[in-house]
């Protein structure tokens, strides 16, 4: 248990902040802003909710006085334990900043506060006819400044890319309560340090993210959605690559047999015997760009004898339901085991099919449950290493798995996560990716912006 930091006297300042409607010191309200989607649990001392910046800006000068810790969160639906307070103090939930301040067609940019769904954004612009094209899987339920913070990816990366690509300011509060606004409205600027890059991915230990500015696109209007079904997984993401060099997907995922089996309820149509892999590829624009588009690929398509069945959607109701089977796979997974380790790798795209063999070889190796989906179209592969926690003896396996698929993927010349962080799940391995200098740069900067280690402490490194 870690210290507790917080006197009468500071909650009395805190409450003068925010109201007492706007902290929440009950154990039973605290429990629920204990836990992610990594299943750990660490229970704050207190939960704030600000509802604007202002306040934002007055609980950090009262976190910085008295070395209290803080810990941004969304929705807590990050997968490596980035909203966690490992060291107690506040967490600062920012679920009430949740409003689209600015929609502006013309000049193609929104402006939102860090607590909007991030779905809830995408419906609004999509009334403009504008795209704002990141979509996580969860992207239902996480917020916004979650998915800066995190750097969020999404099956429509391979074409459009990530949060990174479409955060053009932001306006942060730092570790003493100074607001900082950096970045532009416009599509170019280089004015400067690129502030807005270096805070996008900084998991909540920069600063507290309370604006953000980004970049929408025009909403393609039309889509086909296709499924590859195979008899071998090694022959589907050997296709990937190759695919690639002369087609531009707006999304390419794959399902291992495994991932197949825990959706077939949810998936549009049933699966013929022995199907142990599918490629889900999806083409958009305008309807002429996307008939020209699949002309091209089903003529590439048909001349692929590994290809056990094509299955184009019918209509936007089946292509639907197709996507929400391959969204389900993740919270489907706990049905084979209880608890899972889960991982985001990356892998150039020609390696996909090593990596595969890799993670059955670990998990014959280990008498483990392993299995792999995910962004092929990225290389960002999700390795589920399924297990009982309780039963000691396959945890422990399950680290040594942990341990050799990082090992695998760097030796591919991979990176240990594509879209998920680095939170607690994976600190103690980034020496394995990043160089001393590296570390010893990243912390510097860390200590130029919180040099007192109040925000998000012991995340990353
Ligand atoms: C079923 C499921 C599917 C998922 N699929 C994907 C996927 O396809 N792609 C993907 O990238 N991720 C995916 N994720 C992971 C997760 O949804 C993302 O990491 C998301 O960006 C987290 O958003 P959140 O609002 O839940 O943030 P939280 O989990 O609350 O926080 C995540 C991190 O951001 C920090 N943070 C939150 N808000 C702020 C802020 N305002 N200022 C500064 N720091 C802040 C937190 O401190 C923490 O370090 C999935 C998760 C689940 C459960």
């Amino acid at each position: 248990m870690p210290t507790p930091s917080l006197t009468k006297n500071i909650l009395e300042k805190l409450t003068t902040i925010v109201g007492p409607a706007g902290i929440e010191t009950n154990k039973e309200e605290l429990l629920c802003y204990s836990y992610d989607g990594t299943g750990q649990e660490f229970l704050p001392e207190a939960v704030l909710f600000p509802e604007n910046t202002k306040q934002v800006a007055g609980i950090m000068k009262i976190a910085h006085a008295h070395t209290i810790p803080v810990v941004p969160r969304g929705a807590g639906s990050g997968m490596t334990g980035g909203s966690l307070p490992l060291k107690g103090g506040l967490v600062l939930a920012l679920a009430k900043m949740n409003r689209i301040l600015e929609v502006d067609p013309e000049n193609q940019i929104a402006v939102v506060e860090p607590g909007v769904i991030t779905g809830n954004l995408r419906k609004r612009v999509a009334q403009d006819g504008l795209s704002y094209p990141p979509d996580p899987a969860s992207v239902a339920f996480c917020t916004m400044g979650g998915n800066v913070a995190e750097c969020a990816g999404g099956p429509s990366a391979v074409k459009y890319g990530v949060t990174r690509d479409y955060v053009l300011g932001l306006e942060v509060v730092l570790s003493d309560g100074r607001i900082l606004a950096t970045g532009v409205r416009t599509n170019k600027g280089v004015v400067g340090y690129d502030l807005t890059r270096l805070f996008t991915g900084s998991e909540g230990t920069l600063a507290i993210i309370t604006k953000i500015i980004v970049r929408l696109i025009a909403h393609p209007t039309a889509t086909r959605t296709t499924m590859l079904l195979f008899g071998d997984l090694q022959e589907a993401t050997s296709l990937v690559a190759k695919l690639l060099l002369s087609h531009t997907p707006a999304k390419l995922e794959y399902l291992d047999g495994t991932a197949l089996n825990i959706v077939a309820g949810k998936l549009p149509t049933p699966l013929p015997k022995g199907t142990r892999a599918m490629l889900i590829i999806e083409l958009d624009g305008d309807p002429e760009s996307v008939a020209i588009q699949a002309e091209k690929l089903d003529l590439f398509l048909a001349r692929q004898p590994a290809i056990q069945q094509q299955v184009n959607a019918t209509d936007a109701k089946q292509a639907k339901r197709l996507w929400f089977a391959r969204k389900q796979v993740s919270p489907s997974a706990f049905k084979l085991k209880p608890d899972k380790i889960s991982e985001d790798v990356v892998v150039p795209k020609t390696k996909i099919p090593d990596l595969v063999q890799k993670t059955e070889k670990l998990a014959r190796d280990l008498n483990l449950l392993i299995f792999t989906f995910g962004h092929a179209g990225d290389g960002n592969i999700h390795v589920n290493i399924m297990v009982d926690k309780s039963d000691h003896k396959e945890y422990a396996r399950a680290k040594q798995a942990k341990e050799s698929l990082f090992k695998a993927v760097l030796e591919l010349g991979g990176t240990l996560s594509g879209e998920h962080g680095v939170g607690t799940t994976k600190a103690e391995h980034i020496g394995l990716e990043l160089s001393e200098t590296s570390i010893a740069v990243m912390k510097e900067l860390k200590n130029v912006f919180d040099p007192l280690n109040i925000l998000n402490p012991g995340k990353i490194f």
